[in-house]
């Protein structure tokens, strides 16, 4: 599409006086809305792209607490489609460092020039479809007005750090840090009483690299995680080398995966091997690191059997390493499947707990009660802090699309929508509001695959839409509600069968308070998920409405049969 044609989408009607009208307005500047703004400006489409934070990055431009560090290989965790970017950068660690992250993420920023499309430091605060004009119209915190017929929320999983939920915390008068709203200076833990709050991916990451800095740290841990060793490794030349020649096929094998990564899965069952070909397996994943756990069996996440022998393996890996053995127990994860909480890799978590300065703080028999003005009050008492880092987590998956005002079709507002839980068509549209599409959004595979895949998938899939709909003329598609219902039934069948609802965690939005649970992501995988899509689309669109023709479809949605695919 060029800039002449993109014009029969784009302009319905003149702007509002005091509107400015491109053809796509995009919100959020982290992996997903960094290549909308690529891919649509190739397009020829003019586009606007908003930023709440200084910078392009994400959850990286965030996200700079000292420990920071990317869990998937970074190899994976990197944009695959430009091989000239593949080419030209090269990372020098098997899982990046935050510093490292940005700098990539600066690489591409200059390399594509996407920053000027851009505005930074700008909230979204309402985007609302005006069906006459057939165009959304978005309001920003700078008191501007933009409209476009499209509307793209790259809004991100994990963007909205959830609310400190903890009496008192506006009362502590040392220094009180969210991990996702970290300093950009930097921050000194010598000599420090520091506590952290929170013992998930960010917390472990923060203790492990402030434990032997701190003067004394203290880890107040509600629910421990399950944690394995990420055994990272600086990357060979030579190995650098040939992913560089081989990056096609990588690439390719990423996106048949079903994590949208390049990591040993197995079609293997617990049971179907010995006692001792079981163990011996887990010890190699173990020695192994990363998450080659999770590609040892087939049905961990399906057996609870299978899953609580694995679980118990992790465990007895603690007093290993942990030398006081109440630390030990304490720390070991119970009464929820490994792997239904994400889990995490780590450095030297456990090893941290052997400094002397390191205290552990088990809020499962001592809850905290209150921060107080000088530090954290649990049932046995008060610990005076400088500093307190909230590693409390994030309104997960639905945060980020609820923080604006998003209003479709009729007034009707995606709070609405989704008071009982984030409802789309494969996480990608919701009917209702028309034009308006998600990256990364709920229900899609969201925090379960790697990001960046689902982010190219997602932006790919939504410019295939366009082109469809500017090759016939059309200026709107909504997915039929039949069509979403189905998706939905898909979505639940799937996690039905998973063991991934068994944990309470920011997966099926347990962590905040008032928020309806249940599990918004599609478990079946990032292949399967790219073959629905792919589906949806080959089909003509068939559970899609389309305006200006507003009939509705003539045959049942395809996706109701959504078995095929991952043969469940
Ligand atoms: P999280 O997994 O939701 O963990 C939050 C932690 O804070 C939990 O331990 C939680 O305990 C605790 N907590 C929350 N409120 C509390 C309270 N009032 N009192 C005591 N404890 C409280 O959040 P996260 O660690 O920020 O991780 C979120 C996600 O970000 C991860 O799952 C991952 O997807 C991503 N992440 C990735 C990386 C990486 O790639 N390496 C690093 C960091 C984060 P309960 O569980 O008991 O509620």
């Amino acid at each position: 599409m060029n800039a002449e044609t993109s014009r029969a989408i784009s302009d319905p009607l003149p702007a509002k006086a005091g509107a400015q009208r491109v053809d796509v307005l995009i919100i959020g500047g982290g992996f997903g809305g960094m290549y909308a703004v690529y891919r649509f400006r190739e397009m020829g489409l003019r586009l606007q792209a908003f930023e709440a934070g200084g910078d392009v990055g994400g959850v990286w431009y965030w996200n700079r607490y000292p420990g920071a560090r990317v869990d998937l290989p970074s190899i994976d965790y990197s944009y695959a489609f430009s091989p000239e970017i593949e080419q030209e950068w090269t990372w020098s660690e098997q899982f990046a460092a935050q510093p490292e992250l940005l700098r990539y993420i600066d690489f591409v920023a200059n390399k594509l020039s996407l920053r000027p499309h851009f505005q930074f430091n700008t909230r979204v605060d309402q985007a609302t479809w005006d069906a006459a004009r057939e165009v959304w119209v978005v309001t920003t915190d700078r008191g501007e007005t933009w409209e476009a017929p499209f509307c793209i929320m790259a809004t991100g999983p994990l963007s909205i750090p959830k609310a400190p939920d903890i009496p008192g915390v506006e009362r502590f008068k040392g220094r009180l840090i969210h991990a996702a709203r970290w300093p950009h200076e930097p921050v000194s833990f010598a000599g420090q009483r520091v506590g952290v709050i929170g013992t998930g991916s960010t917390g472990i990451q923060i203790v492990q690299d402030v434990g032997p800095q701190a003067g004394e740290l203290y880890v107040y841990q509600r629910t421990p995680s399950f944690t394995m060793p990420m055994r990272n490794v600086p990357l060979e030349a030579d190995y650098v080398a040939e992913v560089k020649r081989n990056y096609p096929g990588i690439r390719e094998a990423a996106r048949n995966s079903a994590v949208g990564g390049v990591r040993p899965q197995s079609t293997r069952a617990f049971f179907s091997v010995t006692p001792a070909q079981r163990r011996s397996l887990l010890e190699d994943a173990w020695k192994q690191g990363g998450l080659a756990m999770l590609g040892t069996f087939s049905d961990l996440m399906l057996n609870e059997t299978a899953n609580e022998e694995v679980a118990e393996f992790v465990r007895s890996k603690i007093p290993e390493i942990v030398k006081n053995p109440d630390t030990a127990e304490r720390l070991k994860p119970k009464g929820y499947p490994i792997f239904a909480r994400r889990p995490c890799l780590d450095s030297s978590y456990y090893e941290t707990y052997n400094l002397p300065n390191v205290h552990l703080v088990d809020c499962l028999s001592d809850p905290i009660v209150e921060i107080s003005e000088k530090g954290v009050r649990t049932e046995s008492g008060e610990i005076e802090l400088d500093m307190l880092i909230l590693a409390t987590g994030y309104d997960g998956l639905t945060g980020a699309m609820l923080a604006v005002d998003v209003v479709g079709r009729d007034g009707r507002r995606v709070t609405q929508k989704w008071k009982d839980g984030a409802r789309s068509c494969l996480g990608l549209m919701m009917e209702g509001f028309p034009n308006l599409f998600m990256t990364t959004g709920p229900n899609g595979p969201a925090a379960l695959a790697n990001i960046i895949r689902i982010s190219e998938h997602d932006v790919d899939w939504i410019a295939a839409a366009m082109t469809h709909m500017k090759a016939r003329g059309l200026s709107t598609i909504e997915p039929t509600a039949e069509a979403e219902e189905s998706w939905m039934d898909t979505v639940r069948n799937l996690a039905k069968r998973s063991l991934i609802t068994k944990a309470k965690t920011w997966w099926v939005g347990t962590n905040v308070k008032d928020k309806p649970s249940g599990l918004t992501m599609f478990v079946g995988g990032f292949q399967a998920y790219r073959q629905y899509a792919a589906a949806a689309a080959d089909d003509g669109y068939r559970n899609f409405r389309f305006g200006p023709t507003s009939a509705p479809p003539t045959c049942e949605p395809r996706i109701a049969a959504a078995d095929p695919v991952t043969g469940v």
